[in-house]
């Protein structure tokens, strides 16, 4: 199985009253060193009632993020604060410290023809069941889940 990877800073940030980016749950950012920004809190916010901070997460992916792996922390945090502020220069002096997770292994894909391997790992062997996002159709939290249920009732019959 091949898997796609991530560098992701996440930066929480102390601005007040209502911004550019409030309604955008993603932001895509390319050309940059990462190419798409998250603000989870988007799906929670209402229009009223802005509470003041808030966390954005910038994720680089593919070769962007194999590029990155091996370098310090603070390389990767002060180009991803560089690029942030490029897209919203009000962040300027409001982004905390960025705190950088490297994810080698984030969902699985296949390279054409690749998927035929996928019948002997979904086989169980013997009484053991195996689980995981690579057994269904879109690797997923989703199918991860669902194939998790599945090996439990196998073993339950
Ligand atoms: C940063 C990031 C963002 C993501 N965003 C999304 C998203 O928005 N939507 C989505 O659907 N999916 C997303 N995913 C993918 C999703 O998280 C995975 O598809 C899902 O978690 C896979 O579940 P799993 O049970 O197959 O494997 P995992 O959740 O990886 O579980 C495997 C477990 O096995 C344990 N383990 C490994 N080796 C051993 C060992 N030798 N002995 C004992 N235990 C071991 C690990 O510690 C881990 O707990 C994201 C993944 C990452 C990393």
């Amino acid at each position: 199985i091949t898997y796609g990877r991530y560098v992701i800073v996440g930066f929480f940030t102390d601005e007040v009253g209502p911004q550019r980016w409030d309604d955008y749950f993603g932001v895509s950012t390319p050309q940059l060193s990462f190419q798409a920004m998250f603000n989870h809190a988007a799906a929670m916010r209402n229009g009223d009632d802005r509470k003041p901070g808030g966390a954005l997460a910038c994720f680089a992916g593919g070769a962007h993020a194999d590029a990155l792996f091996d370098l310090p922390d603070e390389e990767i945090m002060s180009r991803f604060a560089k690029d942030l502020l490029a897209v919203f220069p009000e962040l300027e002096g409001k982004l905390g410290e960025g705190i950088v997770r490297r994810h080698r292994r984030v969902v699985p894909f296949w390279a054409p023809g690749r998927r035929n391997s996928l019948p002997p790992l979904r086989d169980p062997l013997g009484t053991i069941h195996f689980a995981g996002d690579y057994q269904l159709d879109l690797p997923s939290l989703a199918d991860a889940a669902t194939s998790g249920e599945r090996a439990a009732k196998a073993v339950l019959a």
